[in-house]
């Protein structure tokens, strides 16, 4: 965050919180302390204590009040990556990584041993390395609200006492996989007897 960001954002709160004392000085003065959050958070936890605070916030309020929404955005993000059906993101299922193609190759180099002798020293190569997958700065966009959320698709009618449609079922058989899961069965279900006239 720069202080060109943080300025308007400190004064405005100031005027909202009718705190007459809190000038420019005092903005360079709050500024090193809260300079190395997210300026995204910073605004939007000013106008949380724009209608909560009954003060001007402290320092240390105004920070905590950061980490309140950042959590609570980084929650909402969750629960909503959760809620579709399919990734957002293929390359990576919204993991946020992918596999690098390009394998770190095993070093060696020459060190002189216990006994002075030099001796060869070897890393073994990384074996699955990863790098961050491009959708991370999507997903951070709307983390901090510079992007919209993705919209979540209405969700299918279900029927308590029917089958799945196969629809559902891929739905179904994605969320579980996501997590790790995989659908088997071990028995059929037993055909229910029909009583006889
Ligand atoms: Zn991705």
């Amino acid at each position: 965050m720069t202080f060109e960001e943080f300025a308007p954002v400190f004064a405005s709160l100031a005027v909202q919180l009718r705190c007459v004392d809190a000038e420019a000085t005092t903005a360079r003065v709050y500024f090193p302390v809260l300079q190395d959050l997210e300026f995204a958070f910073v605004a939007q936890a000013a106008q949380r204590l724009a209608t909560n605070a009954e003060y001007f916030p402290k320092t240390s309020e105004w920070r905590s009040m950061v980490g309140r929404i950042e959590a609570e955005r980084r929650e909402a993000q969750r629960v909503l990556l959760r809620k579709l059906p399919t990734p957002l993101c293929p390359e990576c299922d919204d993991s946020g990584w992918v596999a690098d193609t390009m394998p770190t190759k095993p070093m060696k180099w020459l060190r002189p041993g216990p006994d002075g002798k030099p001796v060869f020293y070897e890393r073994p190569p990384n074996a699955a390395p990863r790098r961050r997958c491009a959708c991370q700065a999507l997903r951070h966009a709307e983390l901090i609200g510079a992007r919209p959320w993705p919209s979540v698709p209405a969700a299918l009618p279900t029927r308590s006492d029917g089958a799945l449609t196969p629809e559902q079922s891929r739905i179904t058989l994605t969320r579980l996989g996501r997590r790790g899961l995989r659908a088997a069965i071990k028995t059929m279900p037993a055909v229910p007897k029909m009583d006889e006239p």
